[in-house]
């Protein structure tokens, strides 16, 4: 099940979709996500991970044929009063420890038993649950998470899906009959201390722009707003088009790396909306000249490391005016 939610982590829904139209199914999180996916002419099998909140809703989902998690009583009661002629081919999420959504253990006896008898579910509800740690090796909650869901799935003999990129990753026991991952999927790493390499992935993803003005600087001068870097000896500096108004974090400080024609430079000073300067003076750059600010030769696990944060939040924080081009 390969999981395009997020603007496929930001890199385009619909030509995503499209390029894996082959996967057994296509998972996101909300609605107007599926809508998106089936009016670009998909048909591959569609799980909406949230599930439905409102009758209407159910409408849209049975129009657009979509599978649903159920994880709540409210949902059970609105699959209960659907009238329709559509079967909901339904996911029974369980709460094994993440505390998110799902039903809790001890119930899902009781759940099972009710989504078997109800006439607006098809044949063979599923069973689905999700890791809250599986980025850690020797997780203890991952260990009593993957117990607790086998002892389930042993119960009621349904087909079970367990496992994101983490657990697919790194705990067999997560297979099951239904992986999930994302992350992956787009050539990255879930794990702090490795990038998508490691995992023999290749970044699908490359941001990159290029150099729009470049200038030389006096000893003492200073950069961009809030004049945050100042060039200790003379130094050339390479101003290029791109900011936060196009995902590029504004916390990032100098000293985050950026490639220049494919060679190492370093930003400095602030990050505007529209740009960013780099310190190109060991370069011999120009107006023009590609920068790349992560993907192919710089792994945005690095410039993530860099922001403080995952790489989940740079690419799924690519802001719309960024042309993606699928070459
Ligand atoms: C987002 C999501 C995934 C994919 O997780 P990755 O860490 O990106 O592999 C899998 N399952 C559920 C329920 C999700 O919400």
């Amino acid at each position: 099940m390969a999981v395009i939610k997020a603007n496929a982590y930001g890199h385009g829904l619909v030509p995503t979709a499209l390029a894996l139209e082959a996967a057994d199914a296509l998972a996101v999180a909300r609605l107007a996500e599926a809508l998106t996916v089936r009016e670009a002419g998909v048909r591959t099998p569609l799980v909406l991970l949230e599930g439905v909140f409102t009758s209407e809703e159910m409408d849209a989902a049975a129009r657009l044929g979509l599978q649903l998690v159920v994880h709540s009583p409210g949902q059970l009661d609105l699959l209960a009063a659907w009238s329709g002629s559509y079967r909901f081919s339904i996911w029974v999420k369980v709460d094994t420890g993440m505390n998110r959504l799902g039903f809790r253990v001890e119930e899902f006896a009781a759940v099972w038993e009710r989504v078997n008898s109800l006439r607006s579910v098809a044949a063979r509800p599923r069973f689905m649950t999700h890791l809250a740690a599986a980025d850690e090796p020797d997780s203890e909650l991952t260990r009593l998470q993957l117990e607790r869901a086998r002892r389930l799935i042993t119960a009621s003999g349904a087909e079970a899906s367990l496992a994101n990129s983490a657990g697919l990753i790194a705990w067999r026991e997560a297979r099951a009959d239904w992986v999930r991952p994302g992350l992956m999927l787009y050539g990255m790493s879930p794990f702090a201390d490795r990038a998508g390499r490691q995992h023999g992935l290749e970044p699908a993803m490359t941001l990159r722009t290029q150099l729009i003005a470049v200038r030389d600087l006096a000893a003492g001068e200073t950069v961009g707003y809030g004049a945050s870097w100042r060039a200790e000896r003379p130094a050339r500096i390479g101003i290029a088009a791109i900011g936060y108004g196009d995902g590029y974090p504004r916390h990032l400080g100098s000293g985050t790396p950026v490639l220049v024609n494919d060679r190492s430079a370093a930003l400095v000073g602030r990050v505007s909306m529209d740009m960013i300067a780099v310190d190109v003076t060991a370069l011999d750059a120009a107006p023009g000249d590609e920068v790349v600010l992560w993907g192919r030769g710089l792994p945005v696990e690095r410039v993530a490391a860099c922001a403080g944060t995952i790489p989940y939040e740079l690419v799924c924080g690519i802001s719309q005016r960024v042309a993606i081009d699928w070459r």
